[in-house]
This record gives C-alpha cells, sequence and structure tokens, in this order.
C-alpha cells in the first residue's frame, strides 16, 4: 500500500518527512489567510468555510494523502481561534511551545500506548522517572510522593475525589463558590452527595466561614477542595489556613492547582503556592502554565500508597504470573485503558528550559498581566476588578451594564478582532483576559484595550 506508508521504524520518518512538509504550510497559509486571532465572522459562516472545504467526509475515492492533509490544515488553521496570537486571550488555552509540539509527533508516531509494559517499554520508564520527578516539586520531603499523567483537571480532580471515597467509603466534598465546575460533576458520576459550597464573597475560599462549615458537617468524612488558580480570576485560596483548618477538623485536603501549579518552577512566584504540599492529592495542568498541547494533566499524591485502590487486573494486560516474572504492571496508573505517551512532550519541554526557563516563562506571563492591570487603571474608561495574582485580569467599562459587557465580547468575536473571556465577580459581569503568551508585547496589551474601548461605544 503506498498509498498509505506507516509512521514508525526506520524509514517511516521519510514518509512523514514531505507530509510534514505539506502540514507546515498549511498550517502558514491558513493562518495567513485568518490574519488575527480567529475567524472573522461568526459561527454560522465558519462552518459554511469548513462544510465548502470539506466536501464529502467519505468520498468514495479518496483525494490522497497530499490533497487532504492540505485541505483539512488549512481549513483548520484558517477557522481557528490561535491561542498564538497575543489577542487569543480569553481561556486557559495555552499557546504550545514548538519544541513540544514537535516531540508529540514523536509520541503520535511511535504510538506506544500506556495500559501494558509490552505496548510501551521505554515510554512507561519515561512516565516513571517524570511524575516521580514532578511529584517530588509538588511534595518535597515527603518519603514516597507519586503522580498519576491525565487528560487534564477534570480527570485529576475526579480522580481525587475518587481515590478519597476509596479511603472513606463515602465522603462530603467541601469547595469554595469559586472551584471548578468539575467537582459537581465528579461527585455526581461517582454517586457522592452534591459538594457543600462555601460563599467566596472575596472570590478565594474565606477560611472563617470554612471553619463554620467544617464545624457544622463534623462526624463524617470531609474532603475540602482548595484552589491554587481561580478559573474566573487566577485567585490563590489561602492554602496555609486551609491547611490548619483541615488538620483541626479531620477533613483530607485535595488543591486545585490546574491553573497556578506551575507557579512552583518560579523562583519568584512560588510563594504563591505555600502549603501546597500540606494537601493530600495536587491537581496540577500543564496544558495551561507550561504550554503543553494538549493533553498534559497530572494528579500527585502524597503517598503512593493511596494509588493502590487504582490497580486491577486484566489477563491480557497484567496478568499475576507475569507480573511476578517481573513485567511492570501500568493498568493501575489509570482509569483509561489505551493511553498516548503524553509525557514525552512534556520530558523534552523540562529538560529543554529546565525549571529556570520554565520559571522565566510562568514571570513574562504574571508581569504581562500586571503590565495590563496598570494599563487598566490608567484608562479614564476601564474599571479594573483586582490587581492580578497569576495572569488573569478582568476589567470592564465604566458605567456599563452586564449585557453591554458581554455584547462586546460577542462583538469582538464576531468580527475576529480578539478572544476575551467573561466571568462573573462581585456580582457584576466583567471581561477576562487571560495572558497565557509570554511573547505578547506591550504594544497587544494596548490593543486589547482599544479594542474593548472602540466596541463600547458603538
Ligand atoms: C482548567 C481547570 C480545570 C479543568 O481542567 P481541564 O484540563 O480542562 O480538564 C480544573 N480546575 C481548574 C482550577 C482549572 O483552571
Amino acid at each position: 500500500m503506498r498509498a498509505a506508508p506507516l509512521a514508525g521504524g526506520v524509514h517511516g520518518p521519510e514518509a512523514l518527512r514531505p507530509l510534514l512538509d505539506v502540514v507546515l504550510g498549511a498550517l502558514r497559509d491558513g493562518a495567513a489567510v485568518r490574519d488575527g486571532p480567529l475567524p472573522g465572522g461568526g459561527a454560522d459562516e465558519v462552518d459554511r468555510r469548513v462544510r465548502e472545504a470539506v466536501g464529502a467526509v467519505l468520498p468514495q475515492h479518496g483525494t490522497g494523502q497530499d490533497e487532504a492533509l492540505r485541505t483539512l490544515v488549512h481549513a483548520l488553521a484558517a477557522g481557528a481561534a490561535d491561542p498564538a496570537h497575543p489577542l487569543c486571550a480569553a481561556h486557559l488555552h495555552t499557546p504550545p511551545l514548538a519544541l513540544a509540539v514537535a516531540a508529540d509527533l514523536a509520541a503520535s508516531a511511535l504510538n506506544p500506548s500506556l495500559d501494558s509494559w509490552d505496548q510501551a517499554p521505554a515510554a512507561s520508564a519515561l512516565e516513571a522517572l517524570v511524575t516521580a520527578a514532578l511529584a517530588a516539586e509538588v511534595f518535597p520531603g515527603a518519603p514516597a510522593p507519586d503522580a498519576l499523567v491525565t487528560t487534564g483537571g477534570t480527570e485529576s480532580n475526579q480522580l481525587a475525589l475518587l481515590l478519597a471515597r476509596e479511603r472513606h467509603g463515602t465522603l462530603r466534598t467541601v469547595t469554595g463558590a469559586d472551584a471548578h465546575h468539575s467537582f459537581r460533576r465528579a461527585a455526581w458520576l461517582l454517586g457522592l452527595p452534591e459538594p457543600v459550597v462555601v460563599p467566596t464573597p472575596a472570590g478565594t475560599l474565606d477560611p472563617d466561614a470554612l471553619a463554620e462549615t467544617l464545624a457544622g458537617l463534623a462526624g463524617q468524612p470531609l474532603l475540602v477542595a482548595a484552589t491554587a488558580g481561580t478559573t474566573d480570576a487566577g485567585l490563590i485560596d489561602p492554602l496555609p489556613r486551609i491547611a490548619d483548618l483541615c488538620a483541626a477538623h479531620g477533613a483530607d485536603l485535595h488543591v486545585d492547582a490546574a491553573y497556578g501549579g506551575p507557579a512552583l518552577f518560579s523562583a519568584a512566584h512560588r510563594h504563591l503556592l505555600d502549603g501546597l504540599d500540606r494537601a493530600r492529592t495536587v491537581t496540577v495542568d500543564l496544558h495551561k502554565l507550561g504550554w503543553q498541547p494538549a493533553a498534559a494533566g497530572l494528579l500527585a499524591v502524597r503517598d503512593a500508597a493511596d494509588l493502590a485502590v487504582l490497580g486491577h487486573t486484566a489477563d491480557y494486560l497484567n496478568a499475576d504470573d507475569d507480573t511476578e516474572a517481573g513485567l511492570p504492571d501500568l493498568l493501575g496508573r489509570s482509569l483509561r485503558t489505551t493511553r498516548r505517551p503524553d509525557v514525552l512532550k512534556t520530558a523534552v519541554t523540562l529538560r529543554a528550559l529546565g525549571r529556570s526557563g520554565l520559571g522565566a516563562l510562568v514571570d513574562a506571563c504574571v508581569d504581562r498581566a500586571r503590565q495590563l492591570a496598570d494599563l487598566v487603571e490608567k484608562a479614564p474608561g476601564l474599571e479594573l476588578y483586582a490587581r492580578p495574582v497569576l495572569t488573569t485580569v478582568l476589567f470592564r467599562p465604566h458605567g456599563a451594564d452586564d449585557a453591554t459587557v458581554a455584547e462586546i465580547r460577542r462583538t469582538l468575536l464576531a468580527e475576529g478582532r480578539a478572544v476575551l473571556g467573561r466571568a462573573a465577580a462581585s456580582g457584576r459581569l466583567w471581561l477576562k483576559a487571560t495572558l497565557l503568551n509570554p511573547h505578547a508585547t506591550p504594544g497587544d496589551l494596548e490593543e486589547i484595550l482599544t479594542l474593548v474601548e472602540g466596541s463600547t461605544h458603538r
């Protein structure tokens, strides 16, 4: 089948090289056609263009690999919300590092599957090394920390609740109103009672309110889920005080550091995470601050013994006699079966940049957020919600009502001029800029504000 060469082996790279040229050309041309942070024209127009480019999804006779790659990659690039564009700043949607994307290509070409050693000999060894090293970053000094690779914060939070349920039989989760929606879903999925939600009028979990809640729930097993990097405002719950309260009330502590966790790499900002290592489990995403293409999630556990409950056996993957004979048993490292070697791109990034290189990227994004906040404070027509802690800036035009704020965001999206998010805080709606692009310039930040001010008075 010369029309369908394979990616692996000694000859795979030769088959890949010309195809990569096609892909890279289509990425470049598609981005040039788009010429902005997202395609203009809104959802219907994008839908129309994609239909037109694609034609028959499954033609009777194929168009050949070059044509198919060129057409579809071009269509996706032309119609992308591109986080590498500095005006694409709505979500924790990271611009991936080129080297991580290159590593991900190798992961796809080799296609190890981490559900059994005989599908992933070196990849499983690499994953063990990297997860041990990252777990030690989160839990320095703990005797036996470990970490699982996940698809992201949602899966990590779900696993944390599952591990807690397995420890206690059942339990009540306590979160702040600032917590991620995935806790509610995880409780639902696991058949646990709905989380108890502590109000967070200042945007972070209030220790006094938490103390009262924990006292009111005394006598039942509890898991407090604190947040280090709230999705809406990038704020960090007061972890040391929350850890004290958990210790006093016998509650387990989970910290959802999906967003803020990589601040650990920054000498300047790691103090924001003081108290993180007092948690029993910690969620970290490297596809946010971390600049990995999705997916690159982690669940770190202070004590590897907590993971034993995930051990299941399937004779074709981890037969007892294979395990006794020394074949590593991987099935308990995830709830998934077939599993991509997402660890490769992370390992490459950690090695290439080192702690200082990653820390410098974190610092650059925190600086951008502070600069944007400075500009908002100086703009007479704009109001700042609060000084940023991580890389999120909430702001709004003075005097605008919530409907106007929402309309500004949709107008900029429809025109393809900027991708800003929205967040409710202090009872009002704000525009949200989540700055994850370390290469954004002061001029880019000014342009965000100019676009918002320009849309306000139309
Ligand atoms: C992004 C985020 C999540 C969800 O992570 P996914 O990787 O999207 O599944 C959970 N918690 C927080 C605080 C987040 O910012």
